[in-house]
């Protein structure tokens, strides 16, 4: 074993074969802690560090490897996800590094509400960056995560300037994230971003509620629906209308 199969990272959970965090058939690494308190949050049992579960890089590779050939056919890999993964920069980094070693696709799914200094190294081995930019208003982005907005747009201008391949990830929330300034904003500010290569306007659900319920969290969005076929169609609209390929 070298050095990075011995790191140790505190993680959530793991899926092994995830269709929705990035191409192709995934295994897909849920970290522990997130410095976010998004209203929506469909993991606020990832909230806290210390409730992780201890795991070395060498065991979690050990794991994935038994999927290789289902990323090989569908075009998939590993996705690091959270929880914020980059609350973990150098677990994450050796996974990614030990991941490349066997030919295997990385993504990073983060908030980007990171120190960037600390995120550079792990973004060298990332070959992809799903990145939630979770609104645009700079209020309305308090109002969901509980934190500035301002670290987020330096962490995409960043991927921007180092050309990293990076999908952008909006929820739509009714009567939150759905205002036109709040979208024809986020759409304006996507567009001038070369390196992303498609945005994902992602429906608000409750499939989390009830772990809000069982952790004693107050859910605030428990009379909001979740988005119409329309209102999707609209806000679909609006990033396309700025040129962006929207999925
Ligand atoms: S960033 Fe993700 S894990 Fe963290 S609170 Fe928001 S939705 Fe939950």
């Amino acid at each position: 074993m070298n050095d990075n199969n011995l790191i140790t990272g505190l993680i959530h959970s793991t899926e092994s074969c995830g269709t929705v965090d990035g191409p192709g058939i995934r295994f897909v690494v849920f970290t522990q802690g997130c410095p976010l308190r998004c209203l929506y949050c469909h993991n606020p049992d990832c909230r806290h560090i210390e409730n992780g579960k201890k795991i070395t890089v060498g065991e979690l590779i050990e794991e994935i490897e038994k999927y290789h050939s289902y990323f090989d056919y569908s075009g998939g890999g590993v996705t690091v996800t959270g929880g914020e993964p980059l609350m973990q920069p150098e677990f994450v980094k050796a996974i990614f590094q030990e991941c490349h070693k066997k030919g295997i696709h990385t993504a990073l799914d983060t908030s980007g509400y990171v120190q960037l200094n600390q995120a550079k190294e792990v973004l060298e081995s990332a070959d992809l960056v799903l990145l939630d930019i979770k609104s645009y208003d700079p209020e309305i982005y308090r109002r969901v995560t509980s934190v500035s907005l301002q670290p987020t747009l330096d962490f995409a201008n960043y991927l921007a300037k180092i050309n990293k391949p990076t999908w952008i990830r909006f929820v739509l929330v009714p009567n939150l994230t759905d205002p036109d300034h709040n979208v024809q904003g986020l759409a304006e500010f996507v567009a001038g971003l070369k390196n992303v290569e498609k945005v994902e306007v992602l429906p608000f659900h409750k499939m989390g509620e009830y772990k809000w319920e069982q952790l004693g969290y107050d859910y605030q969005l428990k009379d909001t629906q979740t988005p119409s076929p329309e209102l999707i169609a609209k806000v679909s609209e609006i990033f396309k209308r700025n040129g962006l390929n929207v999925q």
